[in-house]
């Protein structure tokens, strides 16, 4: 019988990885029972990893639920900029790096626990020298480089809420997020490195901000050339020059309670309009300081490499205030990974003995494009655990990183999580959990997750649904910036007292979770609903292929038909009977029903700016249509041509 509610899973991935004995003898996590301790009473748990950060007044009261508000720790007090920084300087890291920055023209920086919490201290009284309050809203538009972290801390360290906005984007996205958060400072760069080029971002705040609210402008000097020429008297300030006047006196952090919010942060927009998705200081920071010692079992000998964008969740959480709530050591890499060659990332691993990797599926087939011989001569033996986050991972694409950079030693963790939950939610603790390639696996202690039907009644193992959190935790979002009740819908609006993450995924018979993409991109193909992720990695299985996008496309017979978007790899020649060949490996992986009607042989396939497949504007050119909004496209001109080639072929 078919389950109309339910996911089809199609694809079966047998293979499982258990962690090696020597992992295991070095865990911090490795007792089994915290799983059933956390689920029994989730909120002893919780209180106890609170206990991992100094509060200035500690909390009596654990969490108060109202849905779909949550309140944790609520009466407790502290300061996130100590946390992460000051406490540091005092337990004996002092002299501890905490961010290890490299330049992409290759310069590099070393700075210390106690080094930052200078730099961040001038940089809090420069806030506060520009009139910034407890409260107000920063907009910090920066490249990579060190005064970015440095900015936001500063921020926490006065009680003022800091909105990143990712370097990459434009004009008029960053006009509308200054508009959004109502915002009276800004601080930038002249200019950013990218890829040898030159991402003019102080030209992109002189536009943006005509008729915001934005009173001053503070421009750090990264790239030099033309700075100055853009200055405009009274309104645009120079970081450097201006910090040189500040006190040099330590400043003393704000008393923070605990839901006061600590930062906006607008989604990528894969989906539509961007949500100013807001977090709260204590919960936040206890969900991000407990997976960085659960997930990714930091230790104080690491060096920690989360190549993700400070602009993105994945860089606030896992380069800024988990390494640094934890005391770890932290690589900041500021360019791309093919500057000035292929060789980059594995470069900065041997520079730096990198110890834990935590990068994304797409740099992931990336490599695998470029081919193994590139990482092959690397020594990379100091990797010890690795994770990926951002979307699904095809199982090959997890083998090619398990085989090619772990070299069969070190654990992958697939975290699975999104920009409003804080913190990685879905993920094996690497000492603990046998992991399968492409599953991330089970909830973290402390986090209740379950599929569903669309009705809200749970699916028994061996069935899809709807991806729910069935339970509150300390990290997760508070509400949407000025609009609370797009909040309640977009979150709460399906199923009641649960939050919908929006994604689709798979219960196996071992409860392992396979997240399939997300539910907007299900596609239903004569009745049948099927992921895109499954019929993506089926193509990606194939040794032709890196990267594939899949849609459903209206068909008057079928109610949707597949098509394949797919990118080959480096040296591989496509041809008709190429087109043939993977369309019958789809059928012999997952079955006749998941044959992709159509393939499309593309180059690049259209990603945000955070790098994930834009699968509705794949939709819009295979139905013909206007394309959506496409301001968050990393290269807008990737779906022109595939609009172009599209009609060519009909
Ligand atoms: P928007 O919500 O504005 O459309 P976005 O969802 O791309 O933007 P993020 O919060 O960065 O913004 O991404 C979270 C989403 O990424 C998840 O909902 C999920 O679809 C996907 N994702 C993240 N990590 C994983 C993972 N390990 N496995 C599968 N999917 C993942
Ligand atoms: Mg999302």
């Amino acid at each position: 019988m078919t389950e109309p509610n339910n996911l089809d899973t199609l694809l079966k991935e047998n293979r499982t990885f258990e962690p090696s004995a020597a992992f295991i003898a070095q865990a911090t996590v490795t007792d089994e029972s915290v799983y059933q301790s956390a689920s029994e009473d989730p909120q002893a748990y919780w209180a106890q990893q609170a206990s991992y950060l100094s509060w200035s007044k500690p909390f009596s009261t654990i969490l108060e639920w109202d849905p779909p508000h949550a309140k944790w720790f609520s009466d407790g007090v502290l300061n996130v900029a100590y946390n992460t920084v000051d406490r540091h300087r005092e337990n004996g890291r002092k002299n501890k790096a905490a961010i290890i920055w490299e330049g992409e023209p290759g310069d590099s920086k070393i700075l210390t626990y106690d080094m930052l919490g200078r730099e961040v201290d001038k940089a809090a009284h420069m806030l506060i020298h520009l009139g910034v309050k407890k409260g107000d809203r920063v907009v910090i538009y920066l490249p990579m480089i060190p005064e970015l972290p440095i900015s936001m801390l500063a921020c926490a360290k006065i009680g003022a809420i800091h909105t990143v906005v990712f370097g990459g984007f434009s004009a008029s996205s960053l006009k509308d997020r200054i508009i959004d958060a109502d915002a009276r400072l800004l601080i930038t760069a002249d200019a950013g490195f990218r890829r040898g080029g030159i991402v003019p971002l102080k030209q992109n705040v002189d536009q943006a901000i005509i008729d915001t609210p934005i009173e001053k402008v503070v421009v750090v000097q990264r790239v030099g050339a033309d700075a100055h020429s853009t200055m405009i008297d009274g309104r645009d300030l120079l970081w450097h020059k201006l910090i040189e006047t500040m006190p040099k006196t330590p400043f003393a952090p704000e008393p923070m309670h605990a839901e006061d919010t600590l930062f906006i942060l607008y989604t990528s927009g894969t989906t539509g309009k961007p949500k100013g998705i807001v977090h709260s200081s204590a919960g936040y920071l206890v969900g991000a300081n407990t997976s960085m010692r659960t997930v990714f079992d930091i230790k104080d000998d690491d060096v920690f490499w989360c190549t993700a964008d400070i602009g993105w969740i994945t860089g606030h959480t896992y380069l800024v205030y988990g390494p640094l709530s934890a005391g770890a050591t932290v690589v900041m890499y500021e360019g791309a990974p093919d500057a000035p060659d292929r060789h980059r990332f594995w470069n900065i691993i041997e520079k730096y003995g990198v110890s834990i990797f935590y990068t994304a599926p797409t740099s992931i087939r990336t490599f695998m494009k470029w081919g193994h011989d590139i990482p092959q001569s690397h020594d990379l033996s100091t990797l010890r655990l690795m994770g990926t986050v951002g979307e699904p991972i095809n199982p090959e694409a997890w083998m090619w990183y398990h085989e090619h950079i772990g070299h069969g030693r070190c654990p992958i963790v697939d975290t699975w999580w999104q920009t409003e939950t804080g913190c990685a939610m879905i993920a094996p603790l690497p000492g603990l959990i046998k992991t399968k390639p492409g599953s991330a696996t089970k909830a973290v202690p402390g986090i209740a997750v379950d599929v569903v039907d669309d009705n809200g009644t749970p699916v028994t193992p061996g069935h899809g649904g709807n991806l729910v959190i069935t339970k509150p935790w300390p990290s997760m979002l508070r509400t949407v910036w000025g609009d609370d009740e797009r909040f309640r819908k977009t979150y709460f609006g399906q199923f009641s007292g649960m939050y919908f993450p929006g994604d689709g995924a798979h219960l196996d018979e071992e409860k392992y979770i396979w997240i399939l993409g997300r539910i907007d991109d299900v596609m239903n193909v004569s009745g049948h609903r099927i992921g895109t992720m499954e019929v993506e990695s089926a193509l990606v299985d194939h040794p032709a292929v890196a990267e594939a996008a899949v849609i459903g496309r209206a068909h008057d017979v079928k109610g949707q038909a597949i098509t394949a978007f797919v990118t080959v790899r480096d040296g591989v020649k496509t041809s008709p009977e190429l087109m043939t060949e993977l369309k019958n490996h789809v059928v012999v992986k997952i079955g006749a029903m998941a044959r992709p009607e159509e393939i499309l042989f593309t180059a690049e396939l259209p990603k945000t700016r955070s790098a994930k497949i834009m699968r509705r504007l794949l939709r819009d050119i295979a139905e013909g249509r206007a394309l959506g909004d496409t301001t968050t496209l990393a290269d807008p001109s990737v779906v022109d041509s595939l609009k172009l080639q599209y009609q060519d072929k009909e």
